[in-house]
């Protein structure tokens, strides 16, 4: 298959270089003022920091070993990790001098905890000391460090503070000398995927290649025989098979991966994956991993994902299932895999703006990611059903606590999933209250400012400040959901849309002047979405849009039995609210019908079918859902017909 390739290279924008208000504003201040030392103080009451200070006794086997032969205690490096990422972010918009110290007093105890050859791991030091990488596929080693490896570079920009990538320099840099295919080298890589996406992190900081190539190593290696993980095994004495979901699937390992064409496996494992090759698809402008890509993508968005950007039906894999197989009141659609999928999708994004991925970027973002925090920041979901009869409801906490820093630390740095520089194109992926500051290659030193309070309006107004006019392109994605009904002003004048839109984005290439202004104005008029009737679970049934977001029904606004509530056909005339108890959140009343629970009667079963009288119902953004009084929630609803 040969393709003409953009050659751009569009990498994502410092996290500072943007500046946060309105909504995703909001969801910062939460971080800062909230979840940022929540993750600190939990993670301690964990025992992390215990596991980690060599001047205290190895606090041993806290989380029982599981039958497939290890702990999520083993992951413990990646919760600080994630943690530690969370705070480097939010001491941007809000310094902290006293969490700051906290993540500096961890980072000592790694600095003390790390060997001399560079290795650094809390259970492979402390706990299990015999064990180091005797079993890639399932310990979870190198994942840890990749997370550690994010972190590092996080607090390095955030603070200017290098003692963590130093450390994690040396770590690298032992990886560099213990993984390859010279004498005693390991020719292996990491069952939970993570590192590679790191190690791309790391080599932009340092300008060092070595650990680009490093990650190509791990993503060229994968699945390719003789198996890595079936030698591994028997060198180390356990039976091959006995794998804690017994396929190589579950990991992306059962092929190589440019020979994958299906999304299978842990969901999280694959959008870790599918991320660090779009990086090193990037990197190396390798079309070959970039093909192989546009196929999986294809897999996950038509076969096998939520409308919510919810991915991975089951809890027995934590993974894919089946095509079509979408179950809405068992749903799994753990945060992380869609805060996994967001990674992927602005990943997909580095070589030009194409909105295939970027709508569903920010489809996942909204309402597969977000769901997973309370709008205090307090509390977390960890899996993501889209229907509940009512005894679903955020956590504190998790004995597997993944989920709570990885939306911590995506909403923190959503800045720099906004905007992508290239050359001389700035890309606007996604709208909202912000302000980016970008130095082009022409060095033109630009700021766009983006006026607007979306998602609730569809009005975005950009303004451009320039020290002197330049010339230099602005791409805007126009969604899909958007297609014929946006429009489009600069400066007061109409511009039309199809004919210089490409991939998606409308391209404006000019002489910028300073005080320049584009408008956007897109619909959000609420809109109907039906599945694909393969879908058993969905038939018959309707879910509402708003723009990018889902919503839903709750309990707490419509009574119980929503089951009951009837879309009609023709979608009648609504009308909207602003809560401010959710934050300004849009909500839409609309004209429905409802099935008569009440008069029913008492039987079971009857041959005539529930009468339906007018009634109304209360639609809420599904990302919002459970942060008022609990109760029953549902996404698809009966539609009329
Ligand atoms: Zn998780």
């Amino acid at each position: 298959m040969s393709k003409t390739r953009k050659d751009r290279q569009f990498r994502p924008v410092a996290v500072p270089d943007v500046d946060l208000n309105g909504f995703w504003g909001k969801w910062q201040d939460a971080v800062c003022n909230a979840t940022a030392e929540i993750l600190l103080d939990r993670c301690i009451e964990a025992g992390m920091l215990q596991a980690i200070d060599v001047d205290q006794p190895s606090p041993g086997i806290v989380i029982p070993i599981l039958e497939w032969g290890g702990t999520t205690q083993m992951f413990w490096d990646s919760d600080l990790g994630k943690s530690i990422e969370t705070i480097a972010y939010s001491l941007y918009r809000k310094p902290n001098a006293k969490l700051e110290a906290r993540a500096d007093a961890i980072i000592d105890l790694y600095e003390k905890l790390q060997d001399k050859d560079g290795y650094l791991n809390a259970w492979f030091q402390r706990v299990q000391p015999n064990r180091r990488w005797t079993n890639l596929r399932d310990h979870h080693e190198l994942y840890c460090a990749g997370h550690l490896i994010e972190a590092a570079v996080a607090y390095f920009q955030a603070t200017g503070k290098r003692k963590l990538l130093d450390i994690m320099c040396r770590y690298a840099d032992y990886m560099i000398e213990v993984f390859g295919h010279g004498p005693g080298q390991i020719p292996g890589y990491c069952g939970h995927e993570e590192i590679e996406l790191a190690l791309v992190k790391l080599a932009r900081v340092t300008g060092e290649n070595k650990y680009l190539d490093l990650s190509k190593f791990f993503i060229d290696e994968r699945g390719t025989e003789p198996h890595f993980f079936t030698e591994e095994a028997r060198r180390d004495g356990r039976d091959p098979r006995d794998f804690i979901q017994k396929t190589y699937e579950y990991g992306q390992a059962h092929l190589p991966v440019r020979k994958q064409e299906k999304v299978v496996g842990h969901a999280v494992r694959a959008m870790y994956l599918y991320s660090g090759m779009a990086d090193i698809a990037t990197e190396y402008k390798d079309d070959s991993l970039t093909d192989a890509l546009e196929v999986l993508w294809d897999d996950l968005v038509t076969k096998q994902m939520y409308i919510t950007g919810g991915i991975g039906p089951a809890a027995s894999n934590e993974g894919f299932t089946d095509y079509f197989d979408l179950p809405n009141d068992t749903a799994y659609a753990e945060t992380c895999a869609s805060v996994g999928l967001v990674f992927w999708a602005n990943r997909m994004l580095g070589r030009g703006p194409d909105r295939r991925y970027a709508d569903i970027m920010e489809q996942a973002l909204y309402n597969g990611a977000l769901p997973g925090l309370a709008i205090d920041g307090r509390t977390f979901f960890y899996d993501n059903p889209l229907e509940s009869t009512g005894k679903h409801h955020r956590w504190k906490w998790h004995h597997c606590p993944c989920c709570p820093p990885n939306i911590a630390r995506l909403v923190a740095s959503i800045g720099s999933y906004m905007y992508a520089v290239a050359d001389d194109e700035i890309a606007v992926h996604l709208y909202g209250e912000s302000k980016l500051r970008a130095e082009l290659c022409s060095e033109a030193k630009v700021t766009l400012e983006q006026v607007s309070n979306y998602p609730w309006n569809g009005a975005v107004s950009i303004n451009v400040a320039l020290e002197k006019p330049a010339r230099f392109t602005v791409s805007l994605r126009i969604p899909e959901w958007a297609e014929g009904a946006a429009q489009l002003r600069l400066n007061g004048e109409v511009l039309e849309i199809q004919s210089i839109a490409v991939d998606g984005y409308v391209r404006i290439e000019r002489e910028w002047q300073d005080g320049d202004r584009i408008n956007l104005d897109l619909p959000l008029a609420l809109r109907p979405q039906f599945a694909n009737p393969k879908v058993r679970q969905d038939a018959g049934r309707v879910a509402l849009m708003r723009g990018p977001l889902v919503y839903c029904v709750e309990e707490t606004d419509n009574g119980g039995d929503l089951n009951a509530i009837v879309i009609p056909d023709v979608l009648p005339a609504t009308t909207e609210t602003v809560l401010e108890e959710l934050g300004g959140a849009v909500a839409v009343d609309l004209p429905v019908l409802r099935e008569d629970t009440a008069g029913w009667g008492s039987s079971l079963y009857r041959s005539t079918r529930a009468e339906r009288k007018a009634g109304s119902a209360r639609l809420v953004p599904y990302h919002l859902w459970d942060n008022r009084e609990a109760g029953a929630m549902l996404v698809w609803l009966q539609a009329e017909k």
